[in-house]
């Protein structure tokens, strides 16, 4: 197993992380059996890092690694769990949920102590006001939380606000073959690698659809030049390519996915892909483009919008609905542009004011496209669905 460091502190963290966000089910609940012996086989297999969150598999998850770590395996690991913002309106919601959090996974501390999938800077400001970073920081005095951070899907700007807010220990971004320039982009990872704070990746195959929602023609492509390799050794090789990740989280719910990546966890060092592979990615990326429907390129020149819309995000979840053929991507749409955000960011929003429309390099009718996007993802019954959510988390 290979590791990498995290530059804020010298933890030697292997560069496959345990998503816990996907272990094996049973009867509609978690596998506990199976799920303790894959997480301690992944720990005898060089794996120290592991995610999960006080949401995951309804609550279920951090017991479960709570259980599967006792009996000597926690102090070998590294845990890291999440708070989640959007069930807060006081800081003493937050110290109950973290009290429950460390009796869950049966520990006194937590390694990494991340806010949930911040989206908006406006978000991490009210957690600010709420005294949740002033508590945190006494935590981290104490011993209790060892690292703070956050996990992040929102876009680009709001990104690099919230990373340069704060003196961050790591965070967690979604970053993929096709995420690119998408969420943070590649200039976020940078910015953050930069900032010398550890880089923790999620969705390394957008919840395997670059496993399973694939183009023809791309399983041609990467077949055609390997035919032993997998997507998934595609997609993975294509990230830990990338000096500035520390940590690739997989959410593994089966022997085999543990065993393929434990391998690949072995080999694949930062720049080691080959000019030819290298450009085996950019026919990939060629073709994915060629099927996309608005030619947006995530550049974000087009940004601010001053109606807070996320030009390319929304761009991005309308192309991906026929690109991959995913029937979830209506669902990614609410959750990434905002169905939780103090100020949410959907195609609705547009104005039509066209401000946008003369700074696009690729000269998109935003407007136009951004109507369709609504129509197509906001439509039928999403938009009760964004009302009822809001109300429920009392947002406006
Ligand atoms: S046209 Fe719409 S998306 Fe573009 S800047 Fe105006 S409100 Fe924002
Ligand atoms: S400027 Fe055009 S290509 Fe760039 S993000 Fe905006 S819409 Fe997409």
């Amino acid at each position: 197993m290979l590791t990498r460091v995290n530059p804020k502190n010298g933890d030697e963290l292997s560069i496959l992380g345990f998503g816990c966000m996907r272990l094996p089910t049973k009867n509609m609940g978690v596998d506990e059996p199976r799920a303790i012996a894959l997480i301690r086989d992944a720990i005898k297999k060089g794996v120290n890092y592991f995610d999960t969150a006080y949401f995951y598999h309804r609550g279920k998850s951090e017991s479960l690694l709570g259980k599967a770590l006792a009996g000597g395996y926690r102090e070998k690991v590294k845990v890291a769990t999440k708070l989640p913002p959007f069930q807060l309106s006081k800081l003493d919601g937050a110290k109950k949920i973290f009290a429950t959090q460390l009796e869950r996974l049966q520990t006194n501390y937590l390694d990494y102590y991340l806010l949930h999938m911040l989206t908006d800077r406006a978000g991490f400001d009210r957690l600010v006001g709420l005294g949740v970073m002033e508590w945190l920081e006494e935590l981290k005095a104490q011993g209790t939380i060892k690292n703070i951070g956050f996990s992040f899907h929102g876009g680009k700007a709001e990104f690099e606000s919230i990373v340069t807010a704060y003196p961050w220990d790591c965070c967690q971004i979604q970053y993929n073959y096709m995420d690119e320039n998408n969420q943070a982009t590649k200039s976020g990872l940078q910015l953050a690698a930069n900032l010398g704070m550890a880089v923790i990746v999620m969705e390394p195959l957008r919840g395997g659809k670059l496993v399973t929602h694939l183009p023809a023609e791309v399983k041609k492509t990467f077949s055609g030049y390997d035919p032993e390799r997998t997507p998934t050794e595609w997609a993975l090789r294509w990230i830990w390519n990338h000096p500035e990740v520390t940590v690739v989280l997989s959410g593994m719910s089966d022997e085999q996915q543990l065993e393929e990546n434990v391998r690949l966890a072995g080999e694949a060092t930062a720049n080691s892909l080959s000019k030819e592979e290298l450009q085996v990615f950019e026919h990939v990326k060629k073709v994915m483009h060629e099927k996309t429907k608005i030619p947006c390129t995530g550049c974000g020149y087009c940004m601010p919008c001053p109606s807070g819309v996320d030009i390319p995000g929304c761009f991005s979840c309308y192309n991906d609905k026929y690109l991959m053929e995913d029937k979830s991507v209506r669902f990614r749409y609410l959750q990434t542009l905002g169905v939780t955000s103090v100020k949410p960011s959907f195609a609705s929003q547009c104005k039509a004011c066209g401000k946008c429309e003369s700074h696009c390099p690729q000269q998109i009718s935003i407007r136009d496209q951004l109507n369709k996007v609504s129509k197509e993802m906001e439509g039928g019954i999403y938009k009760p669905v964004i009302w009822i959510a809001r109300k429920f988390m009392k947002l406006s």
